[in-house]
Formats: structure tokens, sequence, C-alpha cells
């Protein structure tokens, strides 16, 4: 999960902003001056489906990019950089080298990447990578994060007391958050979603899911739409030029775990590609973008060269295990018009925007 939906005010804010900046060409001067210019671009993408608005109902909307939307922000992209594989990347990276190149993920590796995302860039010859959580692949169950959203997202829109049913649910199963912290639920259904994943690790999470499908009912063919990928579907991207990474075996969010319990993910993770799909695994994506120095050093440990995040904040100490990425989805990049704007691309892929705003992460506990 990444951004939440700009309100619109902030939206148009953006957007007037993108206009100047990019009139001026001042997002090239800004982008030098924070030395995001001459960094190589990483994209991140979640979901790709045909149609947002049909997929958006039942979905977090940050996780989704329709294929329309999806070849609006590569062609942009691909105007500007080359595309390489995230093994080219690296090793540019590592080499400090300053030709403009980009490459593009997509994290949890569901299904409808292969479906709609592959068979477009296949066309356009972009290469990919996937980071996957391997415990998931080939089930029948979406990840983690979706299936609490949708139960959520359904309490939140069948009764007016959902808040108050959830905040007894958490008491009754004596859930602590992780720093011993008390916490209110937010108002909206997302905000509460992200607010329990930040909160309580995975088997905290396990119960609390176990425990709302006792009160909400959700339709089948919801959690359909989010199933993973299978090992034969990721091994047929592979043999095509996609780079298979790691992103744990079951989404652990790093620093709400314990350091036996990560060290298990990272190898294990990274074990099992290689067992499935040969090869060596080198890249890993934090999930949700959270991760310490700590969990740096654990990446380091278990074997990985470089590790991808979700913003821009870079450990001095493992450089090429926090390189920062550009996520992106359908809203992103769209102007006050409610179309893709070649401005505010142009100030997200410089980096302008995080320059006034900072992650909301916390990187160095
Ligand atoms: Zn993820
Ligand atoms: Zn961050």
């Amino acid at each position: 999960m990444t951004t939440m939906t700009l309100p619109s005010v902030r939206g148009l804010v953006k957007t007037s902003a993108a206009r100047a900046v990019s009139w001026s060409r001042a997002d090239r001067l800004i982008g030098a001056v924070t030395g995001l210019r001459h960094r190589p671009l990483v994209l991140g993408y979640h979901r790709v489906v045909e149609d947002f608005a049909a997929s958006v109902e039942s979905a977090i909307p940050a996780n989704l990019t329709s294929i329309r939307m999806l070849e609006q922000q590569l062609d942009w992209v691909g105007r500007r950089f080359r595309f390489v594989t995230l093994d080219e990347l690296g090793e540019r990276v590592e080499r400090g080298d300053a030709e403009p190149v980009a490459a593009v993920t997509f994290d949890d590796g569901y299904r409808d990447v292969y479906e709609v995302a592959f068979p477009v860039l296949s066309r356009k010859g972009i290469p990919a990578a996937v980071f996957v959580i391997t415990e998931m692949v080939g089930t029948l169950r979406p990840p983690r994060c979706d299936r609490l959203y949708v139960l959520v997202a359904r309490a939140f829109s069948r009764r007016p007391s959902a808040r108050a049913m959830l905040a007894g649910l958490i008491e009754k199963l004596e859930l602590h958050a992780a720093d011993g912290r008390g916490f209110a639920l937010p108002e909206t259904a997302l905000a509460t979603t992200v607010h329990l994943l930040r909160t309580f690790p995975r088997v905290a999470i396990e119960r609390i899911i176990e425990s709302l499908e006792t009160e909400v009912d959700v339709p089948g063919d919801v959690t359909r739409r989010m199933l993973p990928m299978t090992w034969d579907m990721l091994a047929a991207m592979k043999a095509a030029g996609t780079v298979i990474g790691s992103h744990t075996r079951r989404h652990l969010l790093l620093p709400l775990e314990q350091p036996d319990v990560i060290a298990d993910e990272l190898s294990g993770a990274r074990a099992e590609i290689e067992r499935r799909l040969g090869g060596t695994v080198r890249h890993f994506a934090y999930p949700d973008g959270q991760f310490n120095r700590a969990s740096a050093a654990a990446v380091a440990a278990a074997g990985y060269r470089f590790a991808f995040t979700t913003c821009s904040y870079r450990d001095p100490e493992f450089p090429l295990l926090t390189h920062p990425r550009l996520m992106l989805w359908e809203r992103a990049s769209l102007g006050a018009s409610g179309e893709f704007s070649p401005a505010i691309m142009s100030c997200l892929a410089h980096g302008v925007f995080e320059v006034v705003r900072r992650c909301e992460h916390e990187h160095r506990g």
C-alpha cells in the first residue's frame, strides 16, 4: 500500500504548482539540487486492471492502475529514460553511472500484472520486475492487506457502528500495539486498514481478520479479482526477461517483527524463489515500504544485493539496500482536469514533491 487519495484542494494546489514549476523548467533544477535527477528512476506499481472505476469499489485505491494510465505513465518515462532490467539498473547504481535509466517494478505478485500488464509491457519491449510474497504464490488467497481492507470497508459501509465494533473486537482479542501505545481508530475504512496494518504484527492481523470474517460477509468474486500469480506465470515472465525479486514469505512489515522471524522471512523467500524458478535472487522490496537500519542490515545478512523502498529516504550506511522508488497508481499523475498531466508526472519523476513532503515512515528507529 502506498499513498492515500489526495483531497481535491491539495490536488489543485499540486496541479498549479506543478504547472508553474514545469513551465519554468525548475523541476530539473530542483531535481539537480536534490540529486534526484541523476538517480536511476525505479517505478513501483501494485495491481493493473482493465477498468479502474469498476475495481476501486472493493480494492485499496492506491494499489490500482488502469492499463490505459500505466501506458500513459510509461510512455512519458520512456521518452526521457531508457528502460532497463532491474539487474542492469543495479549494476549502474553500483558503478555510479549517471545515464538516465528507469525500471518498472510490481509489488505483491498479483495475477492481473501477468494477465493485463505483461502483454502490454512485452509489446512495448519494456522489461519488468515482480516482487513476490512467496507463500501466497499459486494460492487462492489475496494478500493480507486486501483481505483486511475488504472486510473493514464492508463493515464501514454496512454498519454505522463499525468503528465501535472493531475497537471492541481488538479489545476482546487482547491485542496491544507493538510499541505499547494506545490508539484510536481513524474515521475511514482505508485509514483504519492502514492504521491496523502498521500497528500490529502479522499474527495479530490474522486474528483480526478471522474475527471480522465471523461478523462481515464478503462475496467470493470480490476477493477472486485480487488473486496472486502462480509459479508457472512467474516462470513465463522470467523466461521473457522479467526479474523476480522477493517481498518476504508472508508480507511482513519488518520493523514490527522479531529478528528471528525477519531472518526467516528474508532467507526463506529468497530460497523458495531460487528453488522454484532457478537463478539467483538479488532484489528485495520492503513490504509497505517499512524499514529501519536493522531491517536493511537483515536484508544484507540474508544475501540480497539491492532493496527498494517506497519513498525517497535513503540510509547512508545501506544505500544499495534503501533504493528509492516512485510509487505510482491511477491518480498519482492526474491534473486538475482529471486526466494524465505531463507537468505532474515531470515533478514526480524529478522528485519535486519529495522536497516539500517528507515520508510518513519511521526509518531511523
Ligand atoms: Zn507489498
Ligand atoms: Zn519512507
